[in-house]
């Protein structure tokens, strides 16, 4: 591309998303900008010194990573030979209860299964974890498609059975086949969906997750979410691109001419930025796009690592509080109702306990939390999570050196996605998995001809694997550009990974 004003593809927003669909489209040779209103790059993903300990850098949003190694688009971008590295704790998630031995969640599904006294985990799992392509396939996909690995005896089997037991699990429950701890385990994956347990979006996100644990496990990156971040940008510099940060997009006109215009926002955000350029019908659907429940971000800097009582614990990447199942299920309906939970779900997340590059230089550490909260509240949820950590680890408030909370009405002052602190930008239910942002054939698409969207409330939802990215940019790329080929997505020149060109 030539001029200053004129560009091939403009990408608003550098969330994982924009940032994959940025990579793309600039490994395809476009000239590609990309804007964004934050002073740090990165979105969802980052890791920033919040000034709370020194040199502790906090994972200001999302800092567990199955989806990033499960994705289609991070396995062709090759982070491995990028020198990312996915730290694997031996204990990818558990579920904490005051007083008594948590329930764990090992890499090993045996070793779960045997610990938690029931052979039920494993009846649930072994097929899906054995289906592992096919799980990826099916939560990672565009939803609007058949995806390849499913198109085979064994993937109609794989959907039987994924299909069976989310049934089961959404109309029976899951004690009377896990026993009281897997059932709670399963409670605390099913709840990242942020509403009521007993759906069939909450049964498909805990199956998903809890099998991906097994599966590919549940990692923490070195250094924190950014390294992901990072080598996203390192890649789009090396292929001409050009990144603006602190450059908030609040008008259409105000972007350069470009043949394609991806944007890594929240749907109403879009339909206010494209405004009459949107056919009236779509624009009155993403203004009436749902958001959902929310989140409330605690961070803590610690004097030494969290005493837990269950000693297992100190090996677990993520800890899931919040008690048994009924009592996840409980807190989960108070949310749901607009009440904030006596007991709400907290998820906490201990990098030190794996990562030394994230002890500071004072020897204290990073501890990520967040409560589960009603949309939009402006609670100072510090106290609470405390006092749930507490039933689990006597003496955690003596380990804290400073802490600072974002209530979920002040989230989107950091990612202005997160409206009202809603971290999937968008309520999750079985119909939403399949009408984000809007029921559309091509939901990236918006009616006007070259703009797209490619944040988390399109398929396939939130979290950090940069599939919506890819999917907008594939759309892209064919309808605008007339390239019908997958570019080469890793370090090394060479033919394209075989599993992201069946994506094409
Ligand atoms: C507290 C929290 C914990 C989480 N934990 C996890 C986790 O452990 N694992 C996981 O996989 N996921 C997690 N997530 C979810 C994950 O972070 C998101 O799903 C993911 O980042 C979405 O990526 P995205 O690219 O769609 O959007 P985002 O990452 O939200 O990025 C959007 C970007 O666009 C920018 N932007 C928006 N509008 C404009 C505009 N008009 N002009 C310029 N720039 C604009 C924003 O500033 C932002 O940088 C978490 C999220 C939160 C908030």
């Amino acid at each position: 591309m030539s001029s200053a004003d004129e560009t091939d593809a403009v990408v608003v927003g550098s969330g994982p998303n924009g940032l994959a669909a940025a990579v793309v489209l600039a490994r395809a040779g476009l000239a590609v900008r990309v804007y964004e209103a934050q002073d740090t790059l990165g979105g969802g993903a980052r890791t920033l010194d919040l000034g709370l300990g020194r040199g502790v850098r906090h994972d200001i949003c999302s800092a567990v990573h199955p989806m990033a190694l499960a994705s289609p688009f991070f396995q062709a971008f090759d982070l491995p030979a990028r020198g990312v590295e996915l730290i694997q704790p031996e204990i990818a998630y558990a579920q904490a209860f005051p007083g008594r031995a948590a329930a764990v969640a090992y890499r090993d599904l045996d070793r779960t299964s045997s610990e938690l006294s029931s052979p039920g985990w494993k009846t649930l799992l072994r097929p899906l974890v054995a289906s592992q392509e096919a799980v990826t396939a099916l939560a990672l996909g565009d939803q609007r498609s058949i995806p390849p690995g499913l198109v085979s005896k064994a993937g109609l089997r794989f959907g039987a059975q994924f299909a069976a037991r989310l049934t089961r699990l959404r109309f029976d429950g899951a004690a009377s086949l896990l026993g009281d701890d897997g059932a709670a385990l399963l409670a605390g994956v099913a709840a990242h969906q942020i509403g009521p347990l007993r759906s069939c979006s909450a049964a498909a996100v805990g199956l998903t997750l809890s099998a991906l644990a097994h599966a590919v496990g549940w990692p923490i990156p070195r250094g924190g979410s950014q390294s992901l971040v990072d080598a996203l940008v390192a890649d789009l510099l090396a292929h001409g691109a050009s990144v603006r940060t602190g450059c908030r997009i609040a008008a259409f006109e105000s972007l350069p001419r470009a043949r394609a215009y991806l944007f890594d926002c929240s749907p109403r955000a879009l339909a206010r930025l494209l405004g009459d350029r949107l056919p009236g019908s779509v624009r009155a659907g993403l203004l009436r796009y749902p958001y959902g429940n929310a989140a409330t971000k605690v961070d803590f800097v610690l004097n030494e690592p969290v005493p837990w009582a269950d000693e297992r614990l100190r090996r677990a990447g993520t800890v899931h509080m919040g008690g048994s199942a009924a009592q996840v299920a409980s807190a989960e309906r108070d949310v749901a109702a607009g009440r904030h939970a006596p007991q709400p779900v907290v998820l906490v997340s201990q990098p030190a306990s794996f990562d030394p590059s994230r002890v500071g230089s004072s020897g204290q550490r990073p501890l990520w939390t967040y409560a589960h909260v009603p949309s939009g509240s402006d609670l100072d949820m510090t106290q609470t999570v405390i006092a749930q950590i507490e039933r689990a680890a006597p003496g955690f408030r003596d380990t804290i050196a400073a802490s600072q909370c974002v209530p979920a009405a002040r989230l989107a002052e950091h990612n202005e996605n997160y409206i009202d602190g809603d971290i999937a930008v968008g309520a999750i239910s079985l119909y939403r998995l399949f009408a984000r942002p809007r029921p559309a054939w091509n939901p990236y698409r918006t009616g006007q001809q070259g703009v797209y969207l490619c944040s988390s409330a399109t398929p396939p939802g939130p979290g950090v694997h940069g599939m919506a990215g890819l999917y907008a940019a594939r759309a892209a790329l064919r309808e605008r550009f007339a390239v019908r080929e997958m570019p080469e997505l890793g370090p090394r020149p060479g033919p394209a990974e075989p599993g992201t060109k069946a994506l094409f």
